[in-house]
């Protein structure tokens, strides 16, 4: 099992997830979506607000809250550090969604 997640943003430092790959233009490191907060914790921009670095149309909160919600998902965000095997399992699932368009 896992350890817990502590938003340390070590592995966004690292290498750009298959995420940033799929849909970020700038996939140096550290990854340009990872935000540090005034919490002192790191932050996907992926999840928290996905408009600020893709395109998603005309502005709208729901889109936002859906992609964020469908980002976490695919990061497997809330199931601890993350280990080879969700890495794998993001990098397999983001060509999926580059077909989407919103
Ligand atoms: S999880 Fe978010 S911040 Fe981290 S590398 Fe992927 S897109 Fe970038
Ligand atoms: S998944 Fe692991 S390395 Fe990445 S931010 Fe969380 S604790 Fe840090």
């Amino acid at each position: 099992m896992s350890k817990p997640c502590t938003q340390c943003g070590r592995c966004c430092k690292a290498t750009p997830c298959g995420l940033a790959v799929e849909f970020l233009d700038d996939v140096s490191s550290p990854c340009k979506a990872l935000e540090l907060h005034d919490d002192g914790k790191y932050y996907c921009g992926l999840v928290v607000h996905p408009s600020r670095y893709i395109d998603v149309g005309e502005a709208g909160a729901w889109k936002d809250e859906f992609l964020g919600t469908v980002f976490a998902s695919m990061l497997g965000i809330g199931r601890g550090c993350c280990s080879e095997a969700e890495t794998e399992f993001v990098n397999s699932l983001a060509p999926l969604f580059a077909e989407v368009r919103i």
